[in-house]
């Protein structure tokens, strides 16, 4: 049995200051990290694999609507809400992926359900849905994923827009000025939030090692706010926003979905290990520090080995993060700090 089994976390990376996040979101923030990572680890030390634990955060991930993906989902440009998610096993590379749906309740146990049930690996829209009902999941009406944050975010982000389309430079400037001056909380946004979708990325996401020495990684997302409608990022995209593998590593990806699906990033930590052989943190840091900010792709990304070292690298002001070993307290980190020996 392998003593080193660890579960992390992360619950999407951005803009999110110290300044402008009040005391009671920070403990929201933290109670709601600390939930999962503990209910994660129980998985682990009773012997539960590693694939099991991931989807586990997963769901209870998504059914918090602190963060996007599940319920809390951020809304299209046409106000609804398209969701993806993926998932894969490190001990078989076994994967399964769904986006676009707009009804299921939990989308990382649509793409778990790919994973087991399917010769295939992606599904979308119409087709995931009528593969997710054939395999008995819950459906929900696509008001359940909304909540009052994100429409606020929502009509924020399309005013942005409409002055973007009204190329009227002075007052996008000013606007953005101002933005940027108070930066806000990343659910609560005040009108003068920055909610350029570049900026604010909240897709959860789990990888663990389990007893048995194998290896898992989950993502789920809503997107990014304000996305036009068909929109897919990287997260349910195998490589991109999701991989795992026992021969290196486990990742699942927070950030500019495009920039992530351009550097294959999820993909690329694990390629670096294995051919580049160098450890789990100096591949992560190239991706996330180097590789990705040349395109600049904004975000961050959580991994662990074989071995249960754990990484959870970003170039944004803070990520939502954790991670949690077998009989120790979980740790979790909202900015830009280093919280305990190791944890970038
Ligand atoms: N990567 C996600 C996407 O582009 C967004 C996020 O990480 O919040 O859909």
């Amino acid at each position: 049995m392998n003593s080193n089994a660890v579960i992390a976390i992360h619950g999407g990376a951005g803009t999110i200051l110290r300044a402008s996040m009040s005391a009671s979101a920070e403990t929201e923030y933290h109670a709601a990290l600390h939930a999962v990572l503990s209910a994660g680890q129980r998985v682990l030390a009773d012997g539960g694999s590693a694939l099991d634990a991931v989807s586990e955060a997963v769901r209870l991930l998504e059914d918090c609507p602190l963060f996007n993906a599940g319920r809390g989902a951020v809304y299209t440009a046409a106000g609804t809400h398209e969701l993806d998610a993926a998932i894969m096993d490190g001990r078989t590379l076994d994967a399964g992926a769904i986006c676009c749906v707009k009804r299921v309740r939990n989308p990382i146990l649509a793409a778990r359900s790919v994973l087991e049930h399917s010769e295939h690996v992606l599904f979308t829209g119409e087709g995931a849905e009528a593969f997710a009902a054939a395999q008995g999941l819950e459906f929900v009406e696509p008001g359940y994923f909304g909540t009052e944050a994100r429409h606020r975010q929502w009509l924020l982000a399309r005013h942005q827009q409409r002055a973007m389309l009204d190329h009227d430079g002075a007052a996008l400037a000013a606007a953005s000025a101002s933005a940027s001056a108070s930066a806000s909380n990343h659910d609560e946004p005040t009108p003068h939030e920055p909610i350029d979708p570049n900026r604010k990325f909240g897709t959860v996401g789990a990888v663990a090692l389990d007893q048995h020495g194998h290896l898992a990684a989950a993502t789920s997302t809503g997107g990014v706010t304000n996305k036009q409608v068909g929109r897919v990022g990287d997260t349910p995209l195998i490589g991109a926003g999701c991989y795992a593998d026992d021969a290196t590593c486990a990742v699942s990806t927070t950030g500019s979905g495009e920039m992530f699906m351009r550097m294959v990033a999820a993909y690329d930590v694990a390629a670096q290990m294995a051919y580049r052989q160098v450890s789990l943190q100096e591949a992560a840091h190239d991706v996330v520090m180097n590789r990705l900010p040349k395109i600049d792709g904004r975000g961050g990304l959580i991994a662990v080995d074989a071995r249960g070292n754990v990484t959870l690298p970003f170039n944004t002001e803070g990520m939502y993060r954790g991670f949690a070993r077998l009989g120790e307290t979980p740790v979790t980190a909202i900015y830009r700090q280093a919280v305990a020996p190791g944890f970038a």
